[in-house]
């Protein structure tokens, strides 16, 4: 199969014009001039003495200029945070739960400046915004501020038959989080989220190109009325102030999301402060359809699986291997869906896929396909349809070998690949073959394909017939070198929170009978 002809979209993405000005797509950026960090309950400016500019994505202009934080921004984050720490891991669950159900209230009142700064700075169509990145993070919001009054552990008991044992679930500390730029609202989210209602406080700092909606983040659970320093922000580069906030000493644990590469070199900083470590890392998502699968529930599946948020989703579907009977249907389905994908400007209705982040992301999703065109074939795709905005038509490849860069990197784009599959275990194993585990997908219609594909597929998530739903109610997080830990869920608790055991001695003896090992056994 060669390539196919591109249809011409009636829209032209980038096209510059008065409604698309950053003002007038986002009228809210004026709050950003006193600065891109939030500390101790206000914005304030970086001091790096480094500028970063916001640029919209869609059409190259420039949204923002904003002075970087740097190590010194860092530390007065970390001090607000330390000075906030005791009155808020003091405060009953009942009242941090309260103040959370307020912080939804007040994300819910921003919703929609929330969703327009979100598009404005990644590129995303206002429906994926409103419909997927602000809900679910107010339905994290809610949901965490219920499970606030929910931590949970062994029971009390006499387990000793003297002594009473119970467990203590206590705060880490100052947490500090680094974010990537991806899902930058609901990123913040999930790591503000499960360390306060735990009792910690949090210096956060998102990737330098999107601050914008956590910063909005932090503002609302100000006016929530959660104390000043509990929620920190700071926005500067990874070298300095990320590198920084990972090595700091007042810092008790290094929560990250992020690339698999900069991930290791973060748990080397935190491993030499001996921090408690959480890493989300990259994916590589498989795709396995079955010769008993509905197929037209695949193709669609595959396609809003593989392009959501332009591909720049970690548990995107990436390679789709599909057995050998449906091979060429599925193929054949995809392209043609794939090609009615309408690209246009994130702020248009009728738009499905705004651009990439940058250029630069755009240019090194191109780099790939432009490399596996020598050993594999780009059914449809493959182009970049101007240079105003940082586009990237949906792009399908068949014919690359399992080994190949193609199958095996993280191309973070809208970029499927597809191959075939004989046997049930031929297709089980290929999901398994990349470094990557942190979510799969099975397609098929028997209950003992589905069982089996769940058990033996190793990625902290497998959808059955379905892929990429997320619920706050229930862990994300990866297997192998896609990091360890979870978000979302009660299972976050494990990872914001260290339990103590408390042993009291119900006897009142003096001489115990276990002395004896230690002293006057004769
Ligand atoms: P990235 O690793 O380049 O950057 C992530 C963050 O780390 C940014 O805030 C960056 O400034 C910071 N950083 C960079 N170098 C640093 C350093 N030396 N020390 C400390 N901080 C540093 O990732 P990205 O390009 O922003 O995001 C895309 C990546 O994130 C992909 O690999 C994707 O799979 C991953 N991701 C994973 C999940 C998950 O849940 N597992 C979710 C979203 C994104």
């Amino acid at each position: 199969m060669g390539n196919r002809q591109e249809p011409d979209h009636r829209q032209e993405p980038g096209r510059q014009g008065p409604d698309r000005r950053p003002a007038d797509r986002f009228p809210g950026l004026e709050q950003f001039a006193a600065g891109a960090n939030h500390v101790g309950g206000a914005l304030r400016p970086g001091t790096s003495g480094r500028k970063h500019t916001i640029v919209d994505p869609a059409t190259g202009q420039d949204v923002l200029t904003y002075e970087l934080a740097g190590p010194a921004d860092v530390d007065a984050a970390v001090a607000a945070a330390r000075d906030a720490l005791p009155g808020w891991a003091g405060a009953t669950p009942g009242e941090r739960s309260e103040a959370m159900h307020r912080f939804a209230a007040e994300l819910d009142a921003r919703a929609e400046d929330l969703a327009r700064a979100e598009s404005l700075q990644c590129g995303k169509p206002l429906k994926l915004t409103r419909e997927f990145d602000v809900p679910g993070t107010i339905d994290n919001t809610a949901f965490f501020a219920g499970a606030a009054r929910h931590l949970q552990g062994q029971s009390a008991g006499e387990y000793s038959g003297d002594h009473t044992s119970y467990v203590r679930r206590e705060p880490i500390g100052v947490v500090g989080s680094i974010a990537p730029w991806n899902y930058p609202l609901q990123m913040a989210a999930w790591k503000v989220l499960p360390a306060i209602a735990a009792g910690n406080t949090i210096v956060l700092k998102p990737a330098e190109l999107t601050p914008l909606t956590s910063l909005i983040f932090a503002e609302a659970a100000t006016a929530a009325g959660i104390p000043d320093g509990v929620v920190n922000i700071v926005t500067g580069a990874g070298l300095d102030a990320g590198e920084h906030l990972v090595s700091h000493p007042h810092v008790a644990m290094t929560s990250f999301t992020g690339s698999t590469a900069v991930g290791k070199r973060v748990a080397e900083l935190a491993t030499s402060t001996v921090k408690r470590l959480h890493l989300e890392l990259g994916g590589k998502a498989p795709f396995v359809v079955f010769d008993d699968a509905d197929l037209e529930a695949a193709v669609n599946g595959a396609v809003a699986g593989a392009l959501i948020n332009t591909g720049q989703d970690c548990t995107a579907a990436t390679r789709a291997y599909v057995q050998r009977p449906l091979y060429d249907a599925f193929v054949s389905g995809v392209a043609d869906l794939m090609a009615a994908v309408r690209l246009g400007d994130p702020f248009e209705d009728g738009t499905d896929l705004g651009p990439l982040i940058s250029h630069a992301q755009r240019d090194r999703v191109a780099g790939f396909v432009d490399r596996a065109r020598s050993y594999a074939t780009v059914v449809t795709g493959g182009v970049a349809p101007h240079n105003a905005g940082a586009y990237y038509r949906p792009t399908l490849i068949t014919g690359a070998a399992q080994d190949s860069e193609i199958v095996q990197a993280e191309i973070f784009g809208p970029v499927l690949v597809v191959l075939p599959f004989d046997s049930d275990e031929e297709g089980l194993a290929l999901a398994n073959d990349t470094p990557y585990g942190l979510a799969a997908s099975a397609w098929t219609r028997d209950v003992y394909r589905a069982g089996r594909a769940t058990r033996e597929i190793k990625a902290g998530c497998v959808w059955v017939n379905d892929h990429i739903p997320i619920l706050s109610e229930m862990p994300h997080g990866g297997y192998k070198a896609s990091g360890f830990g979870k978000d979302m869920s009660s299972y976050s608790f494990e990872e914001y929170t260290q339990v103590k055991h408390v042993m009291l001695d119900n006897t009142a003896v003096a001489r115990k009978d276990w002395h004896r090992t230690v002293f006057g056994d004769r």
